[in-house]
C-alpha cells in the first residue's frame, strides 16, 4: 500500500487523523514509540534512519526544488529504527503510565469482579487494595470493575468483600503499552508488537483487540 500524501505549510487536520503513526525502534529493534508522519520524515531528512521493518511504506511529497522544479518525496516504513543510543534497560524497562483508557484496554473491559463486559460511565478503577489499607495507585494494585461491583466492595479488599478476583492485574511492558494506546495500528505493526508484549499478558489469551 502506498499513501501519497500533500506535506504543505498547512496540512489539514483530517490528513493527520487518515495518516497511520508510524512505529519507531531503536537500533537493536526494542519497540520504542509511535510518531507522526511529519516526525517520521524529520528523521528521514536527518538521516537518523538506522533500518526499517515494516511491510508498507507512505509516500510524502515536499515542496518543488527552485532550480530543478522537481518536487522532494520521501518514503516512509511503517516501521523504522532510529539511530542512537539502544533502550533496553533504559526505555522499555520503564512502567508506563497508568491511565484509565490503557488500564480498561488491558482487561479487556471486563469487571475483574462479575466478569461482565462494561462500557462508558460504568467503568471505573477498582483499587484491589483500598488506598485506606495502604494500597497505591499503579498497575499492579488496579484492576477494571463495573459501578455497582465497585461500590458494593467499597472500602475493603477482595478477602474482606467476598470478591473473588477473576483476573490479576499486571503491568503492561511497553510493546503492549504501545498497542494499548494506538486504535489505529497497522497489521504489520500488531504483528512487530505482539511479538515483545510479555507471556503473561492478555492480549495472548483474548485475542488482540
Ligand atoms: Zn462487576
Amino acid at each position: 500500500m502506498s499513501i501519497m500524501l500533500r506535506s504543505n505549510e498547512n496540512p489539514s487536520a483530517g490528513v493527520d487523523v487518515r495518516f497511520p503513526l508510524i512505529l519507531t525502534l531503536d537500533a537493536n529493534g526494542t519497540p520504542h514509540r509511535w510518531i507522526t508522519w511529519q516526525h517520521a520524515c524529520f528523521y528521514y531528512t536527518k538521516d537518523q534512519i538506522a533500518w526499517t521493518a515494516g511491510a508498507e511504506a507512505f509516500s510524502v511529497l515536499g515542496g518543488y526544488n527552485r532550480v530543478s522544479g522537481e518536487r522532494s518525496r520521501i518514503v516512509s516504513n511503517s516501521i523504522i529504527a532510529i539511530k542512537g543510543r539502544p533502550l533496553a534497560g533504559r526505555g522499555f524497562g520503564q512502567v508506563p503510565p497508568l491511565n484509565n483508557r490503557e488500564l480498561f484496554q488491558r482487561d479487556r473491559f471486563l469487571c475483574a469482579y462479575c466478569g461482565t463486559l462494561v462500557h462508558g460511565a460504568k467503568l471505573t478503577r477498582d483499587h484491589v487494595v483500598p488506598f485506606s489499607r495502604g494500597g497505591r495507585d499503579v498497575w499492579m494494585n488496579v484492576v477494571t470493575a463495573c459501578r455497582p461491583c465497585n461500590e458494593r466492595k467499597s472500602d475493603r479488599t477482595p478477602d474482606q468483600a467476598h470478591m473473588e478476583l477473576r483476573y490479576l492485574p499486571y503491568v503492561p511492558n511497553r510493546a503492549e503499552y504501545l498497542i494499548l494506546t494506538n486504535r489505529r495500528i497497522l497489521a504489520d505493526q500488531m504483528e512487530f508488537l505482539e511479538q515483545h508484549v510479555s507471556v503473561q499478558s492478555r492480549l495472548h489469551a483474548r485475542g488482540v483487540r
